[in-house]
């Protein structure tokens, strides 16, 4: 059973060669006393920048540091081959938390879902637009950003996994979008492809705020924070009254163990505006609502969904990395196997 393992505890920015691959004897399919298990064939597994957290061993978050010597643990999609749990069948597909090998023994576990044969998506689909990615754009943005028709939205990491998603529905909220991020390639993508109103290159600007300006001239009245850092600063600058910052993810910061940039949180006050932290797994009881309404838009072609697939357990360490960046055009997903 090939897997990718953790090395060791990381201390400074993530790299490559944290992580190795290894070969390990399947264990075979008992589950400790009443709890079950099912041993699944892993087909796509997720990189997601969460992930560089649980990379140190202390970090003080909402879920455990990675254990080294083990395979890294993550959203997969994969086929069940045996379960002591009526609930999944041999062939079933599931989507839920795996491990980075090529099969896996995996318990019973709150975001573990069988999926629908009938909602006819790519597979892969599963860990980005119809996962918790997707579902962290639909949350984030009812839930947190409270939009309005006519609001002008900022998005940062704009063609990623969770931006691009958060773009294209408040589009069809009837707002006003701008997306940013890191080459010309995901600007053209941006409008083009995902028809934001606008998009920028962040890596061409010499003084974000004045950025932000031009895009802005009267304000941002919603931004959604997926890097944190020297945008989520410009952003705040130009911020308008009573708006919204829906603070996703901070992923400029992963080699940081301080926040760097953030100077201007008194607009928070001048203006009024309200700043939310938040986790996707505060708002699971609206999964099924989520799936509802995306896969109507995904069938009607108002929405589309860039991925960016690798192939391979082989490629996993440089996929994930290159999240770090922004080598992934799209949602990052590795590819193990096709059925
Ligand atoms: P992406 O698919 O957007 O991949 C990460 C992207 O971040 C890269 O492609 C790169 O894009 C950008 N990036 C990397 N380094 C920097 C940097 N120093 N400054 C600015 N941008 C950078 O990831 P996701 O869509 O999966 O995740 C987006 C954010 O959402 C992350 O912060 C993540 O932690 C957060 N998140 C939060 C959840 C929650 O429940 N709160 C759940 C899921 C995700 P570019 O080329 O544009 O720079």
């Amino acid at each position: 059973n090939k897997q990718v393992v953790l090395k060791g505890y990381v201390d400074g920015t993530p790299k490559e060669t944290d992580l190795e691959l290894k070969q390990s004897i399947l264990s075979s399919l008992t589950a400790p006393e009443g709890s079950s298990a099912l041993l699944v064939k892993n087909l796509f597994l997720s990189c997601d920048p969460y992930m560089f957290r649980r990379m140190r061993q202390f970090y003080g978050s909402y879920i455990p540091p990675f254990v080294p010597g083990q395979p890294i643990e993550g959203f997969g999609v994969a086929r069940v081959i045996d379960s002591d749990d009526p609930e999944f069948q041999p062939g079933d597909l599931i989507s839920g938390t795996t491990r980075w090998e090529e099969y896996s023994l995996i318990r019973k576990h709150e975001q573990l879902r069988k999926i629908d044969p009938q909602l006819d998506v790519p597979l892969s689909y599963h860990l980005g637009l119809l996962g918790m990615p997707g579902f962290t754009a639909h949350a984030g943005f009812y839930e947190v950003c409270s939009p309005r028709k006519g609001e002008t939205v900022l998005v940062s990491a704009a063609s990623g996994a969770v931006g691009q998603l958060v773009g294209q529905l408040a589009r069809l909220h009837g707002c006003y979008v701008v997306g940013s991020a890191g080459s010309s390639k995901k600007v053209d993508l941006l409008k083009n492809k995902l028809k934001f109103d606008e998009a920028f290159n962040y890596k061409d600007e010499r003084d974000l705020n004045a950025a932000l300006k031009r895009y802005f001239p009267q304000g941002i009245d919603i931004y959604f924070d997926n890097v944190g850092g020297e945008m989520l600063d410009a952003a705040l600058l130009n911020m308008r009254m009573n708006g919204r910052i829906a603070v996703c993810g901070m992923v400029s910061q992963h080699g940081h163990s301080d926040p760097r940039g953030i100077h201007n949180l008194y607009n928070l006050i001048s203006k009024r505006v309200k700043m939310q932290g938040f986790l996707q797994s505060d708002y699971l009881n609206l999964f099924p609502k989520f799936v509802d309404h995306v896969v109507d838009h995904y069938r009607k072609g108002n929405i589309t969904y860039i991925e960016d697939l690798s192939e391979g357990l082989e490629s996993a360490p440089a996929a994930f990395i290159g999240l770090l960046s922004g080598k992934n055009v799209g949602k990052q997903v590795i590819c193990v196997a096709r059925e």
